[in-house]
C-alpha cells in the first residue's frame, strides 16, 4: 500500500507523497499525518492517505477502517501531549459540506477550554412524521 495513484495536480497528494514539505507528526506506507496550516486550534492535524480519493465516497473500506485506526492512535497521543481538554474528528465531503481540498483527509482538532472555537451546527426540530419520512427514504 501507499503507491497507489496520484492526482498530477493535487496539493495532498505532494504533501503526502513528501513531494512538497510539511510538518509531519507521523508516516507509514499508507497515510501522512500532518499539521493544518489554518488550524482551528493549537495542534489541529490531518490525516492523508497517500494515495488519491477524493472523498469518503471513494475511500475504499480497508483504507476507511485504517483511518479510524489511526485517527484514534494520533487522538491518543495528541491528548496526552498538548493536555488538550476534548477533541473532534472532523471529514467534510463536498464544497456544500465545507471541504475545500479534494483529497480525503480527517481532521484531528484537539480542543481546549478557551479556544474561542464552535464546531457545530443549528439543530431542527423535526415532526416525527418527517422522522419516519427520511427513515423510509433512508431505509426503504
Ligand atoms: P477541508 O475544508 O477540505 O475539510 O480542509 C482542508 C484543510 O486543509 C483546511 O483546514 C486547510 O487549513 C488545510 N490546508 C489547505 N492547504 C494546506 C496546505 O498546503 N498545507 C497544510 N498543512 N494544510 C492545508
Ligand atoms: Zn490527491
Amino acid at each position: 500500500m501507499g503507491v497507489g495513484m496520484k492526482e498530477e495536480n493535487c496539493i495532498f497528494c505532494k504533501i503526502a507523497g513528501g513531494e512538497i514539505p510539511s510538518k509531519t507528526l507521523y508516516e507509514d506506507e499508507e497515510f501522512r499525518v500532518i499539521l493544518d496550516l489554518g488550524p482551528a486550534a493549537k495542534g489541529h492535524a490531518l490525516i492523508l492517505p497517500k494515495s488519491h480519493y477524493a472523498d469518503l465516497y471513494e475511500l475504499p473500506e480497508d483504507t476507511a477502517a485504517h483511518a479510524m485506526i489511526l485517527a484514534k492512535r494520533m487522538a491518543a497521543r495528541m491528548t496526552d501531549r498538548l493536555h488538550c481538554d476534548g477533541f473532534n474528528l472532523m471529514q467534510n465531503n463536498g464544497e456544500t459540506a465545507g471541504q475545500t481540498v479534494f483529497h480525503f483527509h480527517m481532521h484531528l482538532i484537539p480542543r481546549y477550554q478557551d479556544d474561542g472555537q464552535k464546531i457545530g451546527w443549528k439543530p431542527g426540530e423535526p415532526s416525527a412524521e418527517e422522522l419516519e419520512e427520511i427513515r423510509n427514504k433512508i431505509i426503504g
